[in-house]
């Protein structure tokens, strides 16, 4: 018996159980950069932006709460045909992210309503200067090119709000409820109101 009570050398042999069943073990280890890691497609990478989508309507400017996306634009008048007046439209000419102070928090793209903003998995962008984080629409739209598809459509799953619209459309206005007769207490057996 050793002085702890225990049998001799009982740790050691556990040690090297511990050892051999960690070197008999896969290697999970992996060899990035050399190979490419296989990241989840949710993956929180970089934001892109897909310009033709943008109406500058400035709500993920407003509600990014870093404020580290700059938006620029003017108006622009566009001719229809047949109509009184030319309309006015809004022309995008900047749309910068500075991702030294963005937390990857995703509020702008899910804020946006025009579906103008994904997440993309790239992730190599380090730059050794802090001012080169910085990025413009240009940049933000090659990005899109590394946006992953959306998932599949879940058979089991809810269905859109679209379609969840479009059936009870179709289904015509809900029938109204008819209208419950209350019989007068005059009527009641006995002819009125219980002493
Ligand atoms: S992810 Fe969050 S912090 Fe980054 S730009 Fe969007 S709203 Fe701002
Ligand atoms: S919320 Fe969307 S549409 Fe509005 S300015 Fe931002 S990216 Fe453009």
């Amino acid at each position: 018996m050793s002085e702890h009570g225990g049998v001799p050398g009982a740790g050691l042999v556990k040690g090297l159980a511990v050892t051999l069943k960690t070197m008999t073990r896969r290697s999970t280890t992996q060899q990035y950069p050399d190979v490419a890691p296989e990241l989840p497609p949710r993956s929180r990478g970089v934001i892109a932006l897909l310009e033709e989508n943008c109406t500058v309507c400035m709500l993920c400017a407003r509600e990014c709460p870093d404020w580290c996306i700059y938006i620029d634009s003017h108006k622009e008048e566009v001719a229809v045909p047949g109509a009184a007046r030319p309309r006015q439209r809004n022309v995008l000419d900047k749309f910068d992210i500075d991702f030294s102070l963005c937390m990857y928090c995703g509020i702008c793209i899910e804020v946006c309503p025009f579906d103008a903003l994904y997440w993309s998995p790239e992730f190599e962008y380090a730059e050794y200067d802090i001012k080169d984080l910085l990025h413009d629409k240009d940049h933000l739209g090659e990005w899109m090119a590394t946006v992953p598809p959306p998932p599949a459509h879940d058979p089991l799953g809810d269905p859109s709000k679209e379609e969840t619209t479009a059936a009870r459309k179709a289904a015509g206005p809900p029938a109204r409820p008819a209208p419950t007769r209350v019989r007068p207490e005059a009527d009641e057996p006995g002819g009125g109101a219980a002493s």
